[in-house]
């Protein structure tokens, strides 16, 4: 295993933020586990970061510690049953990729998944979800290594704990547990989700499949979201905020269009919205900006650091507050040291 010193990450962010790793090292075999593993033991004041295709994280500073990159690849169909069939990947491929793969298998199930950046393996970290469908509603089951004493686990949907863009892996034990592989189960008999704004419009008059749903999510996503081989990006940079009923009515009043949907809890409304609303669309300081089509989405136009983009991202926040008393959080990990 081949250990690395102050290793860039720029082509490996999808921001294209000039950032680099302390220690670095890429992990292709779970046999190479024990030796990143021993030699993490031997330094163990250097925290470790595991990374996936670098699609949902900004680089405020460089990553003071170890980051393991995970290249884990294989596709396997395992089976089937009466309802579903079972299908495993290991974290290290690509999950778009792997989406097309599972429908050329003649399965359904992710196709309004396709072309979602990153990795099988990041995939559960914020159970990935677009155009009406997560990730926890094809999930089978995971196996995760314990970054602490090696051994590895199985997790069921119910241990993963997944809520809206959250898990156990990313706010309980944030850090703790490599995902390895990961097992779904799609459906033998789909129910196509073709409700969602602009989905129905592109399939009109077609006969519904996975692979022409798929395709009309890819030309859809195409055309609304940059891509980051183009213009740096990390897709959607905030969450949408679930907010109290009561304050939901407030807003309402205030502001009759506001969007929003019923939540466990509270009422959901759009990031983009509020964000739109106070003039942050296609709006640009340096090369830190939003994105023209989609004021959800900030980009790096070219020579923009990790410090413009969180800044830029500050004044977004501090605009939605002041506006509309909403806080927004962000979606991507932010990798900042503490002053
Ligand atoms: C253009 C664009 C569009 C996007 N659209 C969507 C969308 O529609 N829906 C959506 O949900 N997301 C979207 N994203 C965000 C992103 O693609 C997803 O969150 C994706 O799952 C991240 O995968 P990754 O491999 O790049 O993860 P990384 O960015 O490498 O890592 C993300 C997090 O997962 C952890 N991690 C990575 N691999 C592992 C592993 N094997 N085990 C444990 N932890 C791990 C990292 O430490 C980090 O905390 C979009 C991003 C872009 C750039």
């Amino acid at each position: 295993m081949q250990i690395r010193e102050n290793y860039s990450l720029k082509g490996l962010n999808t921001f294209g933020l000039d950032a680099s790793a302390r220690y670095f090292c890429s992990l292709h075999k779970l046999g190479g586990l024990r030796s990143v593993m021993q030699w993490a033991q031997e330094h163990p004041d250097l925290a470790v970061m595991f990374l996936g295709g670098g699609s949902n994280m900004l680089f405020v500073d460089n990553f003071p510690g170890l980051v393991v990159h995970v290249r884990l690849q294989d596709r396997e169909m395992l089976g089937q049953d009466n309802d579903y069939v079972y299908v495993r990947a290991a974290a290290g491929e690509n999950w778009h990729e792997f989406v097309r793969w599972t429908i050329d298998q003649g399965c359904a199930g992710l196709e309004n998944l396709s072309l979602i950046p990153g990795t099988v393996g990041a995939a559960p970290m914020q159970n990935i979800g677009a155009y009406g469908v997560e990730l926890k509603d094809c999930f089978y089951e995971l196996q995760a290594v314990d970054w602490r004493t090696g051994e590895i686990r199985e997790f069921s949907l119910e241990e993963c704990r997944f809520g809206y863009r959250d898990s156990y892996f990313k706010s309980v034990e944030a850090g703790r547990w490599l995902i390895v592989t990961v097992v779904f189960r799609l459906p033998r008999n789909p129910q196509w989700k073709t409700d969602y704004a602009g989905v129905r419009e592109q399939l009109d008059g077609k006969e519904l499949s996975a692979r022409i749903i798929s395709d009309a999510i890819i030309s859809i996503r195409q055309s609304k979201l940059p891509n980051p081989a183009q213009i740096g990006n990390a897709g959607s940079f905030f969450k949408n905020p679930v907010i109290s009923p009561q304050q939901w009515a407030a807003l309402k009043e205030r502001f009759p269009a506001i969007p929003g949907w019923q939540q466990d809890g509270g009422v959901k409304t759009s990031a983009g919205w509020l964000i739109d609303q106070c003039g942050w669309k296609g709006k640009r300081d340096g090369d830190a900006g939003t994105y023209d089509k989609h004021a959800l989405v900030l980009v790096n136009h070219g020579e923009a650091t990790g410090a413009d983009v969180w800044r830029f991202a500050q004044g977004v926040i501090a605009s939605v507050q002041g506006r509309f008393g909403v806080e927004l959080e962000p979606e991507p990990r932010v990798i900042q040291n503490a002053a």
